[in-house]
């Protein structure tokens, strides 16, 4: 059995930041991740970070952009806190040593994004989450802090009211792991792969969430799934809101700037509920391209801004899509891109369960309520990364010794001895095709409520297979079969919690559209989804949301 003082699981901005704050406070701290740091999907973030710094802009714009991009959803109190942190956390990591692209006059070059009332997405090309990762990094390698890397979380295990630890896979050995800790910080990003059509990396399946809600912590606002209006058409690869702050036009089938119907003021530059909708709405009503797309066009930029401020979405859409920015319009439709809920927790990153702390897309404070805008998610993780590693170390130092019991170990090793030793079953690939096809038909940016219900026999029915989940390969390391066939039982217990919420959340209010429910209902649903775990599925109450200055109004762009 490992002891440690803090265990982080995930590695990405999230959980380096939340390290390097706990082990800064002088704390044993350890990090579990089942892919190398650098791996971690906030890697593959594109277009920037939000922060009003310069004269021009302020803090108060960015609070209420954020509060209304939320479709007043959001804790006003938490988004207050957060816009503020915003310069500082943006300086601190350049003082970590992120290479941020410049303006003429040598400052921090900025970008207009979705949503917000001025360009303030500062930005490293479109590289962004890979040079923050990498200042990161590096420091996080000066302190003494272990890092369990390729091992995979199984569970976090609560006893006598609070956290004692954690069992893990590791990979590399095929053993089954335990580590005692005072406190746990799930930082283990975000569930896209619950979709088929998503910008989100393979490793992206909510084991974190999922292990956080079976140990009896609530989720928040699950139902409210961000599509991004941006992606290539068929491998739905990213193609960065960046393209259009950089002055990017979409055009439907017949030449419209469409988006002068929808949002008369900003145009493509609306937030990405606003403009995913549109887009759906052109193709629905036969304006788009055979085959069901819109076109994003970059040529009027010049080869010169495209390659430069672009580079790697030129690479994308010259290898995956087999056009080229620089003299052809790229074919895009919105997919899945990020999970506005999450882990419950308040603005200290700590959620119900004592010593369970959560942070960045696994965690929900909530500062995006009901839709994100883009720029605010590195951001988030930062802030609220070093909040939660702040916490958890001011709850050890007071907090009694945790204690794993022998029977934690066996119930996950016997576990595993029974998936191993089934001969036949369900193959966890075609478990979580069938999720990803029925997320896609029924789940998606307009929510009908037959097809809601269908999708959630659908899910109760693959939850049913799952339990006969048969693995083929016997490699007893590096087994990426074993780990698919976990996976997929995390993305079926999440699904299940983001249907149920969307079935009883009977209005539209951000990226959650029902069709049979066209307005936002302040009166009964300005609330908090909180869904807890039962083993007849998920349990739903409702919270309230902090106000602080910003009345509810409508909404338009
Ligand atoms: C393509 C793309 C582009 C984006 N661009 C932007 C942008 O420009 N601006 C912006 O603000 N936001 C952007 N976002 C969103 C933002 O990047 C993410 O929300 C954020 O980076 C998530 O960081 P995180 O630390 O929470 O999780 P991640 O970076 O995903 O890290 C998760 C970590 O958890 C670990 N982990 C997961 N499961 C387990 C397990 N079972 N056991 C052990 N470890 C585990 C992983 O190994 C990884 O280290 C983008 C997202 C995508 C997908």
């Amino acid at each position: 059995m490992l002891h440690h003082d803090i265990v982080v699981v995930g590695a990405g901005l999230a959980g380096q930041r939340a390290a390097l704050a706990a082990a800064r406070a002088g704390h044993d701290v350890a990090v579990v991740s089942k892919l190398h740091p650098l791996r971690s999907h906030s890697g593959a973030a594109q277009g920037g970070i939000n922060a009003a710094i310069g004269a021009e802009d302020s803090v108060d714009t960015h609070i209420f952009d954020t509060v209304k991009g939320s479709d007043y959803l959001g804790d006003q109190d938490a988004i207050e806190f957060f816009c503020q942190q915003a310069g500082p956390t943006v300086i601190e990591m350049e003082h970590f040593g992120t290479i941020f692209s410049r303006g003429d006059d040598g400052s921090l070059a900025r970008r207009a994004f979705g949503g917000a009332g001025f360009p303030r997405t500062i930005y490293a090309a479109d590289r962004t989450g890979l040079a923050l990762l990498q200042g990161i990094f590096e420091h996080l390698s000066t302190e003494t802090i272990r890092i369990y890397d390729e091992w995979f979380l199984l569970s976090i295990v609560v006893r006598e009211g609070r956290v004692q630890g954690i069992t893990a896979f590791d990979r590399k050995s095929g053993q089954i792991e335990g580590i005692v800790a005072k406190a746990v910080i799930v930082a283990t990003g975000p569930a896209g792969r619950i979709y088929g059509r998503t910008t989100n990396a393979h490793s992206c399946t909510g084991d974190g969430i999922a292990a956080a809600y079976r140990a009896g912590a609530n989720l928040k606002d699950m139902e409210f799934v961000q599509f991004h209006p941006t992606a290539l058409l068929e491998s739905s690869i990213l193609i960065t809101e960046g393209a259009r702050g950089e002055g990017g036009i979409m055009k439907n089938a017949l030449g419209e700037r469409f988006m002068t119907r929808y949002a008369p003021h900003v145009l493509d530059l609306a937030s990405r509920d606003v403009v995913s909708r549109a887009i759906v709405t052109e193709v629905k009503s036969g304006r788009g391209f055979p085959g069901g797309y819109v076109t994003l066009e970059l040529m009027h930029l010049g080869k010169e801004k495209i390659e430069s401020r672009l580079q790697e979405i030129c690479d994308f859409s010259r290898a995956f899509a087999g056009v080229d920015p620089v003299t052809e319009p790229i074919p895009v439709f919105p997919a899945q891109h990020y999970m506005m809920g999450g882990i419950g927790t308040n603005m200290q990153g700590e959620t119900n369960v004592p010593g369970l702390y959560a942070a960045g897309e696994a965690a929900c404070v909530s500062i995006h309520g009901a839709n994100r805008l883009g720029g605010n998610s590195l951001l988030e993780t930062l802030v609220f990364g070093k909040q939660a590693g702040v916490a958890a170390a001011a709850y050890v130092s007071g907090a009694p010794e945790s204690r794993l019991a022998p029977t934690d170990l066996e119930r996950e090793t016997g576990h595993f001895l029974a998936l191993r030793a089934r001969t036949e079953g369900e193959s966890p690939r075609v478990l979580r095709t069938e999720l990803q096809q029925t997320m896609d038909q029924s789940v998606g940016i307009y929510r009908d409520p037959d097809d809601l219900y269908r999708a959630l026999r659908k899910v109760r029915e693959l939850q049913e297979r799952n339990r006969n989940v048969h693995v083929v390969d016997p490699a007893t390391t590096y087994n990426l079969d074993l780990t698919d066939a976990l996976e997929v039982g995390h993305l079926l217990d999440l699904a299940e919690v983001i249907v149920v919420g969307a079935i009883a959340r009977t209005e539209s209010r951000g990226a959650h559209t029902r069709v049979d429910f066209p307005a936002r209902d302040d009166k009964n649903w300005m609330k908090h989804t909180i869904a807890r775990w039962t083993s007849g599925g998920p349990e739903l109450s409702y919270a309230p949301v902090a106000y602080t200055r910003w009345d509810p109004t409508e909404r338009v762009y």
